[in-house]
Protein backbone atom coordinates (compact mmCIF):
# COMPACT_ATOMS: atom_id res chain seq x y z
CA UNK A 1 0.00 0.00 0.00
CA UNK A 2 1.31 3.64 -0.85
CA UNK A 3 -0.34 5.56 1.57
CA UNK A 4 -0.40 8.72 -1.03
CA UNK A 5 -1.96 6.48 -3.54
CA UNK A 6 -5.86 7.02 -4.67
CA UNK A 7 -6.27 3.51 -6.15
CA UNK A 8 -4.63 1.83 -3.07
CA UNK A 9 -7.39 4.27 -0.60
CA UNK A 10 -10.12 2.76 -2.64
CA UNK A 11 -8.52 -0.60 -2.61
CA UNK A 12 -8.75 -0.77 1.14
CA UNK A 13 -12.20 1.03 1.45
CA UNK A 14 -10.48 4.58 2.78
CA UNK A 15 -12.40 5.96 -0.39
CA UNK A 16 -15.76 4.90 -1.94
CA UNK A 17 -16.27 3.13 -5.41
CA UNK A 18 -18.82 1.51 -7.03
CA UNK A 19 -17.04 -2.06 -7.36
CA UNK A 20 -17.73 -4.39 -10.69
CA UNK A 21 -15.06 -6.74 -9.91
CA UNK A 22 -12.78 -8.21 -7.32
CA UNK A 23 -10.98 -11.60 -7.45
CA UNK A 24 -7.71 -12.13 -5.04
CA UNK A 25 -4.94 -10.35 -6.90
CA UNK A 26 -7.55 -7.66 -8.81
CA UNK A 27 -9.96 -5.34 -8.13
CA UNK A 28 -12.14 -3.42 -10.75
CA UNK A 29 -15.05 0.04 -10.39
CA UNK A 30 -16.67 2.26 -12.38
CA UNK A 31 -14.48 5.52 -13.80
CA UNK A 32 -15.79 8.47 -12.10
CA UNK A 33 -15.54 10.55 -14.90
CA UNK A 34 -17.05 8.37 -17.46
CA UNK A 35 -15.54 8.59 -21.22
CA UNK A 36 -17.97 5.76 -23.10
CA UNK A 37 -21.14 4.22 -21.89
CA UNK A 38 -19.34 1.38 -19.81
CA UNK A 39 -15.59 2.77 -18.70
CA UNK A 40 -14.02 0.70 -15.90
CA UNK A 41 -10.76 0.80 -14.62
CA UNK A 42 -8.84 -2.83 -13.26
CA UNK A 43 -6.43 -2.36 -10.90
CA UNK A 44 -3.94 -5.35 -9.14
CA UNK A 45 -3.46 -5.07 -5.89
CA UNK A 46 0.04 -4.49 -5.74
CA UNK A 47 1.26 -0.88 -6.01
CA UNK A 48 2.86 -0.24 -8.84
CA UNK A 49 3.05 3.60 -11.05
CA UNK A 50 2.72 1.93 -14.42
CA UNK A 51 2.70 -0.75 -16.95
CA UNK A 52 6.01 -0.50 -17.90
CA UNK A 53 7.04 -0.76 -14.40
CA UNK A 54 4.96 -3.44 -13.33
CA UNK A 55 6.07 -5.56 -16.25
CA UNK A 56 9.74 -4.90 -15.03
CA UNK A 57 8.73 -5.63 -11.65
CA UNK A 58 5.87 -7.82 -11.41
CA UNK A 59 5.01 -9.35 -14.57
CA UNK A 60 2.84 -11.74 -13.13
CA UNK A 61 0.21 -8.88 -12.37
CA UNK A 62 0.10 -7.95 -15.86
CA UNK A 63 -1.17 -11.50 -16.00
CA UNK A 64 -3.60 -11.61 -13.47
CA UNK A 65 -5.05 -8.16 -14.62
CA UNK A 66 -5.50 -9.44 -18.03
CA UNK A 67 -6.87 -13.02 -17.09
CA UNK A 68 -9.48 -10.92 -14.60
CA UNK A 69 -10.85 -8.70 -18.15
CA UNK A 70 -10.82 -11.80 -20.12
CA UNK A 71 -13.00 -13.63 -17.70
CA UNK A 72 -14.86 -10.39 -16.41
CA UNK A 73 -15.46 -9.45 -20.46
CA UNK A 74 -16.89 -12.82 -21.49
CA UNK A 75 -19.41 -12.84 -18.45
CA UNK A 76 -20.97 -9.72 -19.16
CA UNK A 77 -21.15 -9.71 -22.68
CA UNK A 78 -18.34 -6.84 -23.40
CA UNK A 79 -16.14 -9.50 -25.42
CA UNK A 80 -19.04 -10.37 -27.71
CA UNK A 81 -19.43 -6.66 -28.72
CA UNK A 82 -16.34 -5.95 -28.42
CA UNK A 83 -14.10 -3.40 -26.41
CA UNK A 84 -11.34 -0.77 -26.14
CA UNK A 85 -8.08 -1.62 -23.66
CA UNK A 86 -6.29 1.74 -22.70
CA UNK A 87 -3.39 2.71 -20.35
CA UNK A 88 -1.97 5.64 -20.33
CA UNK A 89 2.19 5.70 -19.04
CA UNK A 90 3.17 8.77 -18.21
CA UNK A 91 1.92 12.50 -16.74
CA UNK A 92 2.36 13.76 -21.10
CA UNK A 93 0.12 10.72 -21.93
CA UNK A 94 -2.48 12.22 -19.86
CA UNK A 95 -1.86 9.68 -16.45
CA UNK A 96 -2.79 11.12 -13.52
CA UNK A 97 -2.87 8.27 -10.92
CA UNK A 98 -0.02 6.86 -10.64
CA UNK A 99 -1.50 3.15 -9.58
CA UNK A 100 -1.22 0.92 -13.15
CA UNK A 101 -4.61 0.71 -14.38
CA UNK A 102 -6.35 -0.36 -17.46
CA UNK A 103 -9.45 1.45 -18.60
CA UNK A 104 -12.23 -0.75 -20.45
CA UNK A 105 -14.47 1.56 -22.48
CA UNK A 106 -17.62 -0.45 -23.87
CA UNK A 107 -20.57 0.82 -25.73
CA UNK A 108 -22.21 -2.17 -23.75
CA UNK A 109 -24.73 -0.88 -21.03
CA UNK A 110 -24.16 -2.44 -17.93
CA UNK A 111 -26.61 -2.75 -15.23
CA UNK A 112 -26.24 -0.84 -11.78
CA UNK A 113 -22.53 -0.85 -11.02
CA UNK A 114 -21.45 -2.85 -13.69
CA UNK A 115 -23.82 -5.85 -12.77
P1 LIG B 1 -5.49 8.23 -16.05
O1 LIG B 1 -5.78 9.65 -16.46
O2 LIG B 1 -4.45 8.18 -14.96
O3 LIG B 1 -5.20 7.29 -17.19
O4 LIG B 1 -6.84 7.67 -15.44
C1 LIG B 1 -7.28 7.97 -14.15
C2 LIG B 1 -8.77 7.76 -14.16
O5 LIG B 1 -9.20 7.72 -12.82
C3 LIG B 1 -9.56 8.88 -14.84
O6 LIG B 1 -10.31 8.34 -15.92
C4 LIG B 1 -10.43 9.46 -13.72
O7 LIG B 1 -11.73 9.81 -14.16
C5 LIG B 1 -10.46 8.32 -12.72
N1 LIG B 1 -10.59 8.77 -11.34
C6 LIG B 1 -9.93 9.79 -10.73
N2 LIG B 1 -10.28 9.89 -9.43
C7 LIG B 1 -11.20 8.90 -9.22
C8 LIG B 1 -11.93 8.49 -8.06
O8 LIG B 1 -11.82 9.03 -6.96
N3 LIG B 1 -12.79 7.45 -8.23
C9 LIG B 1 -12.95 6.80 -9.43
N4 LIG B 1 -13.82 5.80 -9.48
N5 LIG B 1 -12.25 7.16 -10.53
C10 LIG B 1 -11.39 8.19 -10.43
ZN1 LIG C 1 -1.44 2.42 -5.32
Amino acid sequence: MDENCLFCKILHGEVPSNKVYEDENVFAFLDINPQAETHLLFIHRNHTPNIVNMTDTHPQDLQDLFVAISTYSKEKGLYKKGFRVVSNIGESSGQTVFHTHIHILSDVRLGKFGS
